[in-house]
């Protein structure tokens, strides 16, 4: 996919303030926002393929494929110990294209979406939930609106790192917090029933130390919630534009399909319950049999062919998408209206 690998272009088509802090974060990166590179996979193989030298914003970030597990990782990736300045001062201007907290972090409809994939695992009347990435909290109210509306109670508890989102959530009535996850967990009391990583898995730079602190604060029988944008959905993500560039972002450390996330999380011990491409998934604790090496090599193959197939017919896929069909919809009546009107 040579495109990939030598697109002179920015892929997405930034606003003023994304593209202020998209040239801030540029210049700070090595500097203030430190980097880190991963030269091998999760998975322990050092059997990589490059895929993109760019991400969506055209910033220098690479990503490549592990050829045994089909992992898709970032490289390099902002380190750890930047990670709270990052996403409190860059991540949502850049990303969002606005300074002030938006409502619309997630889409309207999540919180209710996630209370009704995991209700059929919820065996409780009452239920502590725990979300991380939390944003204003709208999904902690839709669920737990969602689940009041079932007969199941909720006490909700969010942790998010951008202050002004806590600041907003807190007005709401919403306990939330931005101490970091390691923080926070190191000193809880509380356990969890279900844990929510609505679009924060894909952003983890050491998956297995959060899952451990994830565990810390989750009961036995806890839920875990995940959702990450798949890669094999991607004929079908009009939010971006079906184009695997501008699906990439250095804000992701790994990009996951169905099996590549079950055979990464099973690593760290949680078993799949529930997933699909897109990827909405269930998870619980417990030690799951590693997927055989031939199954896991298939995600490799499957997804290169997914990629390159995506790639020579993107303006096939893209023209499905129906917002665009409703948009050339609208021109061609427009456009016949003035031709009928100059006659
Ligand atoms: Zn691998």
């Amino acid at each position: 996919m040579q495109r990939y690998l030598n697109s002179g272009q920015t892929p997405w088509s930034l606003n003023t303030i994304q593209k202020e802090y998209r040239d801030l974060l540029l210049k700070e990166l090595g500097k203030s926002i430190k980097l880190a590179e991963r030269d091998s996979c999760l998975c322990g193989s050092s059997s990589t393929e490059i895929l993109a030298k760019i991400d969506r914003f055209g910033l220098p970030f690479n990503s490549y494929i592990c050829r045994e597990c089909g992992l898709i990782f970032t490289s390099p990736y902002i380190h750890e110990d930047s990670l709270v300045k990052y996403y409190s001062e860059y991540y949502h201007p850049l990303t969002f294209g606005s300074v002030k907290p938006v409502d619309s972090l997630f889409e309207r409809g999540q919180g209710r979406k996630i209370f009704r994939l995991l209700y059929p695992y919820i065996t409780k009347e009452k239920i502590s939930v725990f979300e991380l990435g939390a944003g204003t909290g709208s999904n902690l109210i839709e669920f737990s609106r969602e689940a009041e509306a079932q007969g199941v109670k909720t006490v909700l508890f969010g942790l998010e790192y951008n202050e002004k989102y806590v600041e907003s959530g807190k007005r709401r009535g919403i306990s939330l917090s931005c101490l970091p996850l390691a923080q926070y967990a190191q000193n809880a009391r509380e356990k969890f029933d279900v844990i929510i990583l609505s679009h924060v898995l894909e952003h983890f730079t050491d998956i297995e130390s959060n899952i451990g602190f994830i565990r810390k604060i989750s009961k036995n029988d806890a839920l875990v919630y995940v959702e990450v944008p798949g890669v094999l959905d991607l004929k079908y993500r009009y939010v971006y534009d079906c184009d695997f560039l501008k699906y990439l972002t250095h804000a992701h450390v790994f990009n996951f399909s169905q099996s590549t996330l079950k055979s990464t999380l099973a690593r760290f011990g949680l078993k799949m319950m529930h997933g699909n491409e897109k990827i909405e998934a269930v998870f619980v604790f417990e030690d799951v049999e590693q997927q055989s090496a031939l199954d896991v090599c298939e995600s490799y193959v499957e997804i290169m062919r997914y990629l390159k197939d995506l790639e020579e017919k993107l303006s096939y896929y893209q023209s499905k998408n129906p917002n665009k069909r409703l948009v050339n919809r609208l021109k061609t009546a427009i456009y016949g209206k003035l031709r009928g009107m100059r006659k």
